[in-house]
């Protein structure tokens, strides 16, 4: 969040260090919640921020993220690009590690911080259909459950529940921004 700021043009310092601390401060509530949810994670601090952010912001989010705490998953929210230019994708890749099953979710992040927030719910929606079948252990497996839920018209595995979880998501983010309940950059940039 910080290094955000760094990467802008040089604000007048007063503005800069005002939102420095704003958007410092919810940090540790984030924090906490990043760990009160071990199952939804992220190696990469922007994106753990986000998670902890959509937490606490989105209703429909934090019902998702209970919805996986509940199951044996653990899911890794990575940056990265997709096939097909898709601004996000599960990875089709089950990998079973003792009493758990890891998944991958890769999401674009040259967005908007709350269409990137809705994609990565749209992607943890597929995850929840996948870990919802504790059978499931093998990425044969995972394709089957995905196609078994897929609504069929486009070619595509996409389901309806992930199409309105996203977009609720989403909804909820930006309503959250506009009620100004916490002062956010308008675009995440990421240094590569
Ligand atoms: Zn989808």
């Amino acid at each position: 969040m910080v290094q955000w700021i760094r990467t802008r043009r040089p604000v007048r310092a007063s503005r800069a260090a005002l939102i420095v601390v704003a958007s410092l401060l919810p940090s540790a509530a984030q924090a906490q919640n990043i760990q009160a949810m071990p199952r939804v994670r992220s190696g990469e601090t922007m994106i753990a921020q986000l998670i902890g952010d959509a937490h606490a912001a989105s209703v429909t989010f934090r019902g998702l993220v209970a919805a996986i705490d509940a199951t044996n998953g653990i899911v890794y929210v990575e940056s990265g690009q997709c096939r097909h230019r898709a601004r996000a994708c599960l990875v089709h890749s089950i990998q079973v590690a003792g009493p758990h099953r890891i998944l991958r979710v890769i999401v674009n992040t040259r967005r908007d911080r709350e269409g990137l927030t809705g994609a990565i719910g749209h992607e943890l929606q597929h995850a929840m259909e996948v870990l919802s079948e504790p059978g499931i252990t093998t990425s044969q497996g995972m394709f089957f459950r995905l196609f078994g839920m897929s609504m069929g018209i486009t070619g595509q595995l996409e389901s309806k529940e992930a199409v309105e979880v996203g977009i609720q998501i989403e909804n909820e983010m930006r309503t959250t921004t506009r009620a100004g309940v916490r002062i956010t950059p308008p675009t995440i940039r990421v240094p590569r």
